[in-house]
């Protein structure tokens, strides 16, 4: 009888804690630290270049490796930056080239304001 009393147990929709149908996931932005939800954040990854990395906005959330999050907000940015968040988040060595994200964010900033 036990056995089945534990997969009761899982099965059983006693809901505790966050409903993630309504909430969806949640990821932290690396600059202010703030969990969101992962929709209202934008993704990154890190893709080799060379001998250093360079940051890549990801907004279809598909490219493949270890991702990172970020408002769309340049404040996050450069908050970012300045506590050298991305190479931590992303496992990197070194000082990853920010140059492709940075304008990605300002587009995506830009565009939201004019809304
Ligand atoms: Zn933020």
């Amino acid at each position: 009888m036990r056995p089945r009393r534990e997969a009761d147990r899982i099965s059983g929709g006693r809901g505790r804690g966050v409903d993630f149908s309504v909430v969806g996931p949640t990821r932290t932005c690396v600059g202010c630290r703030k969990r969101a939800p992962a929709s209202s954040l934008i993704r990154f990854v890190a893709a080799a270049c060379g001998d250093s990395f360079l940051l890549k906005a990801d907004p279809s959330r598909r490219l493949p490796g270890r991702g990172a999050h970020l408002h769309p907000d340049p404040a996050c940015f450069a908050l970012a930056e300045r506590r050298r968040a991305f190479g931590r988040a992303l496992r990197l060595a070194g000082v990853p080239d920010t140059g492709s994200l940075a304008e990605h964010i300002r587009a995506v900033s830009v565009a939201a304001r004019n809304d």
